[in-house]
Order: structure tokens, then C-alpha cells, then sequence
């Protein structure tokens, strides 16, 4: 069977860490894999010309037709509503119930805390991103809607790789005000504890833990935490091993609702400060690759370009974010050159 894979560049450094990524599916084909790609170029130019954000035929086709995305970035100064990234971004997350956003941190050589080894677990379909509220004058509203069903799903995902990995699980949460959201995350967490009596599991108030992060990130193992919080811990755990442009994530469905049930996206967004200019790290989109190809069964090339990218950060190969003066296309090439195996 042929793995359909859809590439959605999207805006700003979007493509630029695309075309790093690009050659790798190449590459996983000439070992063997059956696989298609197929370019869409959905995104703010897109939608500026032809006033479409993400068509319903097209989002069907990707559902339906496809077996996997990976994409970009998305989000445009000249659309300050950012009304195309959501209508993109936030609909193929939310329409092919992608709920388990993984976000991992490990530093790779020559980065500072090396050995540390923490994975946020995000849910992220609903909570505060649920984009539900009003604005009126004087009042402004945001729903968050939380889910049995949405809680139930990540959060067994986040007990079982505690259990496989043998390290501790943390819950984020503000259970002591958001009392009915949070109270509900606090619920499902506590029903799974009791069903896994080995994982050293416990919740945290969410301050309380972004404060221990700081002081020592090293006793946690696996943090899960709603949309809204999961998205700023997992910014806070990518400053641990080296910043945006190195952090790596994959978002899936467990459940596997549809054929297209997972997407691979760097947790940087489309950095308009730098597009253009050849800037931008492409090793959190190479990484995001390598977990769908590990995502895909594919282990063998997942842990290759893992050990090439490790490879070139050892020999001292940097974009300058990480304090060096390779181009993307510089770092992607010195990446590709110690793929070996
Ligand atoms: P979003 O809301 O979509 O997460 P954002 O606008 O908050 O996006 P980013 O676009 O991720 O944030 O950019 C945050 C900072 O990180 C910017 O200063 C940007 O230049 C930097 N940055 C983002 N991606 C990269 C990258 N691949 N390489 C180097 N620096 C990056």
C-alpha cells in the first residue's frame, strides 16, 4: 500500500524548513517505501489571491485520501486576524481530531542540559482554542470546552508512555480555579491513576510547576496538560534544548477516526521577523519528520535522521539561533551529508 503524505508549506519560514524536510521523503522512498507526495500551497498568499482558506473539497481529500501531512507554519502580518491560519491550521487539527499533540525535549549534542529527557503531551483540539466567545463593548469572552471523551484520549496516551519510558507523569492544571474544566482533567486523571498504579503520577498546579521547570526540569519525565497550557509549557521546555527552531512535534489521532490521522509540524510558527532571509533553523521540521516516519513504522529512518541530525550538531553545525552561521539550506544539506544506514 502507498503512504499518501500531503505537504502543506504554509507562510513565512514555512517553506523554507519544507524544502529541508523535502528531500528526506525522497530519500525514505529510495530505501524502500512506497509513498507519494503531494505539494498544496494553502496558505496567506493563497488566500490573498483567491480569498480561500482551506477548501471543503480539499480538506475532505485530506481526510479521505491522504495518510498523513506535514506542514509548515502558518500565520501572515498581512492578515493580522490570522483568519486563514485558523481556518488551515486549527480545522485540520480540530476535523481529523488530531487530540495527542507531542511535543519532545531532548538537547541535542553541544546544547547545555543534556540528558534531560521531558515530553509535553498537549491536547489539542479544544480547551481555550475552541475559539468560542464575543467581544462586546467593555467584555470580552473566551469559552474553554473540555471533553471526557478529548481528556480520556490524550491522557491515556500520556499514561502509556509514562509506563514504556518508566518515568514520572505530571497533570498541569488550575483545578483550584477553572473548576469545571480543570476539575474534569483532575477526574479523568485520577480514574487513570488508579488503573496504573506503577506510573509515579501526580497533578500540579500549573504555576507551581512552570516554577519547578525553571529551578530543575530534570525529575519530570512526562508533563500532559490541556491546549492553552501544554502550548505555553511546551515553548517554556523547547528553551531547554535550544529554542524554537529545534523543537519538533507530531499530532495524531488515536482513536484513527479517518485515513489522515496524523501531522507533522515544527512548534515554531511562521516567524515573519526572519522569513526570507535563509534564516531559520529547519532542525525542529527535520525532527517532526523523523517522528512521523517513527509514527509511520518506519524506526529505522526515524532514528537515522535522528543520529544525522545529532551527527551535525556534534561537529559543530548551527543555524544562527543556536549561535552559528549556517543558511537553512546549509544546515539541511549538513544534515542530509551524515545520513548513513
Ligand atoms: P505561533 O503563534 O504560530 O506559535 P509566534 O509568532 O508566536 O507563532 P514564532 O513564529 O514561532 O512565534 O516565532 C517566535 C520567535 O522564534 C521569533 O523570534 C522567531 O524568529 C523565532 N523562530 C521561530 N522559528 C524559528 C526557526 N525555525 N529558526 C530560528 N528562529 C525561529
Amino acid at each position: 500500500m502507498t503512504t499518501r503524505i500531503a505537504l502543506i508549506p504554509g507562510d513565512g519560514v514555512g517553506p523554507e524548513v519544507m524544502a529541508e524536510a523535502e528531500p528526506l521523503i525522497d530519500w525514505a522512498r529510495s530505501r524502500g517505501h512506497r509513498l507519494e507526495t503531494v505539494r498544496l500551497s494553502y496558505g496567506a498568499d493563497h488566500y490573498l489571491s483567491t480569498g480561500e482558506t482551506l477548501p471543503e473539497e480539499a480538506y475532505a481529500d485530506l481526510r479521505d485520501g491522504f495518510d498523513a501531512v506535514i506542514f509548515g507554519a502558518v500565520g501572515d502580518p498581512r492578515i493580522p486576524d490570522g483568519r486563514h491560519a485558523e481556518e488551515i491550521l486549527l480545522r485540520l487539527r480540530r476535523g481529523l481530531e488530531l487530540t495527542v499533540n507531542f511535543r519532545p525535549c531532548q538537547p541535542l549534542p553541544g546544547l547545555s542540559r543534556q540528558g534531560l529527557h521531558l515530553e509535553v503531551f498537549r491536547e489539542n483540539t479544544e480547551g481555550a482554542y475552541c475559539l468560542q466567545g464575543s467581544t462586546e463593548p467593555g467584555r470580552a469572552v473566551d469559552l474553554a470546552v473540555h471533553t471526557e471523551v478529548a481528556v480520556l484520549r490524550l491522557l491515556e496516551v500520556a499514561f502509556a508512555r509514562a509506563q514504556a519510558r518508566g518515568c514520572a507523569l505530571t497533570l498541569a492544571h488550575k483545578a483550584n480555579v477553572l473548576k469545571h474544566g480543570h476539575g474534569l482533567w483532575v477526574r479523568v486523571f485520577q480514574s487513570l491513576q488508579a488503573a496504573h498504579p506503577d506510573v509515579p503520577a501526580r497533578g500540579m498546579h500549573a504555576d507551581a510547576l512552570l516554577c519547578a521547570l525553571v529551578q530543575d526540569p530534570a525529575p519530570f519525565g512526562v508533563i500532559a496538560a490541556d491546549n492553552y497550557l501544554g502550548d505555553l509549557i511546551s515553548d517554556l521546555t523547547a528553551a531547554f534544548a535550544g529554542g524554537m527552531g529545534t523543537a519538533p512535534s507530531l499530532s495524531w489521532a488515536p482513536h484513527r477516526p479517518f485515513r489522515c490521522a496524523v501531522l507533522a509540524e515544527p512548534v515554531h510558527g511562521s516567524a515573519p521577523d526572519i522569513a526570507g532571509k535563509g534564516l531559520a533553523n529547519p532542525v525542529g521540521m527535520i525532527l517532526s519528520t523523523a517522528l512521523l516516519f517513527r509514527h509511520l513504522g518506519w524506526e529505522s529512518e526515524a532514528e537515522t535522521v535522528e543520529r544525522a541530525v545529532a551527527a551535525a550538531m556534534r561537529d559543530g553545525a548551527r543555524t544562527r539561533d543556536l549561535g552559528g552561521s549556517l543558511s537553512t539550506a546549509g544546515m539541511g544539506a549538513a544534515i542530509r551529508d551524515r545520513l548513513s544506514g
